[in-house]
């Protein structure tokens, strides 16, 4: 047969150190006292009375000079009150989660809400989590309990709602989506102790791949029942206290037994119960050696682990390493967003990669970082790229004087302010908040810096080969103003700067490109030329159709007449704009039937003339115009 033992069998922490704390009284030659049983195993509690300790039912009963131990089940708080007022020195055992509740129930209280307590009402446990309360209590063994509940007497009085540490998983969850889902002011608190999950979880996976479980433990012990009921689902599942109680007709065609135990089951018991079971298990492996193969996982600050997400509060998750302290992670070592929900991080469920900071024994908690692991593991692959000289991704967290911080994978990399952008005058700072893309150009210890500029000089190199190698005359960019000449607009054709001449930017006569363009601008531009040995790309503006000169050909006729602007003066005449960008010439002697000495006897530049068309060269661009030949057409 072979014997499969649960890794989670045997002391739970809290029980641990309640057992640990009254042997050590005892050692130290104090009278000891338990109030109730220590824990619910009858040859540990025999084992402890044969050693000078008694149990004592209620604070009157501890005999005058004794110490009393306040079980891990925890009491109520007149239980505290009582043993102050006479007087008793008392060592408190009570296990830290089942501490939590108990403020858990005194919040509840304070908040004037329900208290609901899933558990088992008579349970020591559950009796000590009611007493610490003066507010409205309801206590429930399953669902089917819960549902009875009347509800809250007001809908809008609040309820917290907690589980006895030893719960069954399953049916908690059960209960907590019909409280969510039935009373929405309801807060739940997910108080099962992790050794409880994990000890029922490993019961319910070892169940299925055994013929038999057996499982060790007090009869009254509510944890062990609990592991027969989750076991018993898969496979035929029975409990013993002690290896007496052990059945060979359980084993008659078994081929593999699983063996778990309480969280009040010494290892002892537990050595015995596996010896009894098989011969083989002296030929194949020693006790203290399955007992080794079995115990929970040994960390240490810097170990990484897997952890198993159990709970999510507002600023940190529990989790299982499997070890026997309970893990913990702040929302700090989560992420390194300051703004983000918990929730949207994780899940319960989720298996996540951790590393140890601090294993705190005395408390029973281990202080994890995913951060921090993500860190180490991020500086592995960057020191990687360093080497290689791949580009890698981050996000700018931080600027300072000296340049900024872009976090890769986790790791920060510092991007001195030179290689984080092209040009010296751009705003560094301003990269905060950006993914980029970046080289590491240094990793050495501690030390990891990087180049942005490195990176954007590729990139600008390809793209501007990529324009090289299409561009020709009459293709049209989209593309944006960069900046502004006396003689013209320089625009960005995607990587490549093209200048587009004043005389290009519109059919009038302008005397700054600002007239009509701005930086920033976004406009359509078409290549009117190319000159490749020298790099430099000419682009057109203005559109033909808009073409003046094409308008008077095609609308204005020889004979045609305007009422236009005087635009300058010249010796030998005045031109006159007869359309935006089209200015003729009124000859001196045209402009009246009278002699004219000075054209600026007669006009000035700004002045509304009336100009008949005479002639149009549109080779040389030269139009005459006559303001007498109107003053004779009047005439007639
Ligand atoms: S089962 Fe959990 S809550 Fe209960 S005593 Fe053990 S460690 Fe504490």
């Amino acid at each position: 047969m072979n014997i499969l033992l649960a890794k989670t069998a045997g002391f739970c922490f809290g029980v641990d150190r309640a057992v640990k704390l009254t042997y050590q009284l005892l050692e130290q030659g104090a009278k000891v006292a338990t109030l109730g049983p220590l824990i619910h195993n009858p040859q540990v509690v025999a084992d402890l009375c044969a050693r000078g300790a008694v149990v004592a039912d209620t604070p009157a009963a501890v005999p005058p000079g004794y110490e009393l131990v306040i079980r891990s089940h925890g009491v109520p708080r007149s239980v505290y009150d009582a043993l102050e007022a006479r007087g008793v020195c008392y060592h408190d055992a009570t296990c830290p989660f089942v501490a939590k509740i108990h403020r858990i129930a005194q919040q509840a209280e304070a908040a004037g809400a329900v208290l609901l307590v899933a558990g088992d009402a008579d349970h020591p446990e559950v009796q000590g989590i009611v007493g610490h309360t003066e507010g409205d209590v309801f206590v429930f063994g399953d669902l089917e309990a819960l549902k009875r509940w009347k509800g809250p007497q007001t809908p809008q009085k609040p309820i917290f709602a907690v589980a006895q540490t030893t719960f069954q998983v399953t049916k908690w969850r059960e209960c907590s989506e019909f409280l969510k889902k039935s009373y929405t002011n309801a807060q739940i608190f997910d108080t099962i102790c992790n050794a409880t999950w994990a000890r029922q979880q490993e019961a319910e996976d070892l169940s299925q791949k055994c013929d038999i479980m057996v499982v060790i433990g007090g009869h009254h012990s509510s944890n062990t029942q609990k592991l027969v009921k989750v076991a018993a689902k898969h496979t035929r599942a029975v409990t013993v206290e002690t290896a007496s109680e052990l059945r060979p007709e359980w084993f008659g065609n078994v081929k593999t037994a699983g063996v778990t135990a309480g969280a009040s089951t010494p290892s002892s018991i537990i050595e015995e119960v596996l010896n009894s079971m098989s011969e083989e298990i002296n030929d194949s492996m020693s006790f203290e050696e399955m007992l080794a193969a079995s115990e929970e996982k040994r960390v240490h600050a810097g170990s990484i682990v897997k952890g198993i997400v159990t709970s999510i509060s507002a600023n940190e998750i529990q989790v299982d390493i499997g070890a026997k302290q309970t893990g913990f992670v702040k929302l700090s070592e989560l992420t390194d967003d300051s703004g983000a929900k918990i929730e949207d991080l994780v899940k319960v469920g989720d298996e996540l990669d951790l590393i140890v900071e601090k294993v705190m024994d005395q408390d029973g908690v281990i202080q994890l970082s995913r951060k921090k692991l993500a860190s180490r593991k991020g500086m592995e692959e960057i020191a990687k790229a360093a080497e290689s000289g791949e580009v890698v991704e981050g996000d700018v967290t931080e600027s300072n004087k000296g340049g900024v911080v872009v976090t890769v994978k986790g790791a920060k990399v510092f991007v001195p302010r030179s290689q984080a952008t092209m040009r010296r005058d751009e705003d560094y700072t301003q990269l905060v908040g950006k993914h980029v893309r970046l080289v590491v150009t240094e990793c050495s210890g501690r030390k990891v810096v990087g180049s942005i500029n490195k990176v954007t000089a590729e990139e600008n190199k390809a793209k501007r080969d990529s324009v090289w190698a299409i561009v020709e005359a009459g293709i049209v960019y989209d593309c944006t103003v960069k900046s502004l000449t006396s003689y013209g607009a320089f625009v960005d054709i995607g990587g490549v700067d093209g200048l587009c001449h004043i005389s290009e930017l519109s059919w009038n006569r302008i005397k700054h490109p600002s007239e009509v363009v701005s930086v920033g601008d976004s406009i359509k531009v078409y290549v009117k030329d190319i000159d490749t040995e020298n790099h430099k790309v000419s682009l057109g503006y203005k559109k033909a159709e808009e073409n003046p000169w094409e308008q008077l050909k095609t609308s204005y006729p020889i004979g045609s007449t305007f009422h236009a602007p005087v635009v300058s003066i010249t010796k030998f005449g005045a031109f006159v704009r007869i359309l935006p960008g089209v200015d003729g010439l009124v000859h001196i002697s045209e402009i009246s039937n009278e002699r004219v000495e000075k054209v600026s006897d007669v006009l000035k530049v700004g002045d509304m003339v009336d100009v008949k068309l005479l002639d149009v060269d549109f080779d040389k661009k030269r139009i005459s115009l006559s303001m007498k030949a109107l003053l004779n057409d009047d005439a007639e």
